[in-house]
């Protein structure tokens, strides 16, 4: 069944943070919040949808649960009207983990709220401190353990990237999202926005931004934790890149198909290692490699990235990519002839 999110921006209003690499408004995209905007967006969406589909309304854009209590009990109000007219079968958003509590998860309690995704951005204390996140590891760790408790499903958003973040950090940031018990994932590559603190920190040149083959790379990095873990990634895309509008992105790996980039490599990786494998004991003319249905161009590669980098490593291996129904996302089987 097709999975459609309604998405309804709402910006943080008056935010207390400070991420570096956030320009708030320019993220949202939307710098009034209107409510009859917000049901509108849903009629729309509604209307368009097709009848088979499972419809979300996802409340993004900002700290949903750390905006005005009145506004989001009042946006909940209105979505769970949705959902009892049996027109979305629930409501999910995005928040930072430290806007989590007790109180919070007993209101969502009420609500057919199916999942929350925790910007959990990083969870070495370090680089949260760099990125001035104004929240723990910790504070993550707990806001899972609520969401867990409470029956809530959650999502851990994280980044590459970061001020003093490296390879390493993101590979155990992915791997403690997976062991708090996420059902989701989202990587988001860092963009440096203009009238950010971290485009000053970058023209300061305490910052190096990633190119587009490094973001790739590591986002591959996590991609495959959360994969050996079965924990889907529901999205890779640009910081920013999920929600219309936008600031001026003036640096960091720039890319129109990043996600795509990101599940190639993934693929490419995977089936480099297994047929390495079979390569270093026998001598196949020929592989065929199924691929779950909706990967086959993932694992081709971006513009036949892969294809011509699996016949340099492999020469004269004739090699056929087909999808096969039933093989479960980021997994493949290879046929040898
Ligand atoms: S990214 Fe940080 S500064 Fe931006 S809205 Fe979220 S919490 Fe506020």
């Amino acid at each position: 069944m097709k999975h459609i999110n309604i998405p309804v921006f709402v910006p943080h209003m008056g935010c207390p943070n400070k991420c570096v690499f956030c320009d708030q408004r320019a993220i949202s995209g939307v710098r009034l919040f209107d409510l009859e905007d917000a049901a509108r967006t849903v009629e729309e969406h509604l209307a368009t949808a097709p009848p088979d589909a499972e419809v979300e309304i996802a409340f993004f854009g900002g700290s949903f649960t750390g905006i005005d209590r009145g506004l989001m009990i009042t946006l909940l109000d209105m979505a769970q009207g949705y959902v009892r007219d049996g027109k979305v079968t629930g409501i999910r958003m995005s928040t930072r983990p430290d806007y989590i509590d007790r109180k919070i998860v007993d209101i969502l309690g009420n609500y057919a709220v199916t999942a929350v995704e925790l910007g959990v951005q990083s969870m070495n204390g370090e680089v949260l401190r760099a990125s001035r996140r104004g929240h723990t590891p910790e504070d993550s760790r707990r806001a899972f353990r609520l969401l867990k408790e409470a029956g809530i499903a959650s999502v851990g958003q994280m980044m590459v990237g970061l001020p003093l973040s490296a390879r390493e950090d993101e590979i155990r940031t992915a791997e403690e999202i997976c062991a708090a018990g996420a059902s989701g994932s989202r990587i988001y590559p860092t963009v440096v926005f203009e009238n950010t603190e971290l485009c000053e920190m970058m023209r300061a040149g305490e910052y190096e931004p990633l190119t587009v083959g490094e973001a790739v790379s590591r986002s591959a990095d996590a991609h495959s934790v959360f994969a050996s873990h079965s924990v889907p990634c529901l999205r890779v895309s640009l910081y920013g890149g999920d929600t219309p509008g936008g600031g001026e992105a003036v640096a960091g790996p720039l890319h129109p198909a990043l996600g795509e980039l990101v599940l190639g490599e993934y693929y490419r990786r995977l089936i480099t290692e297994k047929l390495d494998e079979i390569t270093s004991n026998e001598k196949p003319s020929a592989v065929t490699v199924f691929v779950p249905k909706g990967d086959l161009s993932a694992a081709i590669g971006h513009k036949g990235a892969n294809r011509v980098y699996f016949s340099s490593r492999y020469g004269n291996l004739r090699m056929i990519f087909l999808e096969k129904e039933d093989i479960i996302r980021y997994n493949i089987i290879l046929e040898i002839s």
